[in-house]
């Protein structure tokens, strides 16, 4: 099985169990490590939206695999993300981009492993969209080392 059609695999099977409760639309996403750089043998960190009453206090799925990461395996380079939402209200005919604040948290990622990820976005009924590098999705990247002399 070659590594994108297990990633989506991965993708499919996690949308299903995912539980959105407030929204009903669920998120969910998936690193994957070249398995020649990992240092502590990861193979794969899934994430999945995290939702609350307090509308504002959940999480996209993105940032929840990424902070996973960071808390945990941020020695390990991230080689792509896998990223596909799903409603019981209808199919997605196009994959539904990232929000600019997971762009952001992921273009902060790709800084600190000096690397570029390849960003896999998935829909059922739709293309599959392969993006490398966070600049093809967010070109005017912010730094905050612009802001200092
Ligand atoms: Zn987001």
């Amino acid at each position: 099985m070659s590594r994108m059609i297990r990633l989506i695999c991965s993708l499919v099977l996690l949308a299903i169990t995912c539980a959105a409760q407030t929204s009903g639309k669920k998120r969910v996403a998936v690193l994957d490590f070249d398995y020649g750089t990992v240092q502590s043998y990861v193979s794969s960190i899934y994430g999945s939206n995290q939702e609350n009453v307090a509308y504002p206090s959940g999480l996209c799925a993105e940032r929840v695999a990424l902070f996973y990461w960071g808390a945990n395996h941020p020695d390990d380079p991230i080689e792509a993300m896998a990223i596909t939402a799903r409603t019981d209200e209808f199919l997605l005919t196009k994959p539904v981009t990232s929000c600019g604040s997971c762009l952001q948290v992921l273009a902060e990622v790709e800084k600190k492993q000096d690397k570029p990820i390849k960003v896999i976005l998935y829909a059922e009924q739709g293309p599959v969209w392969i993006v490398k590098g966070i600049e093809n999705q967010l070109p005017f990247l912010f730094f905050e080392e612009r802001l200092t002399t």
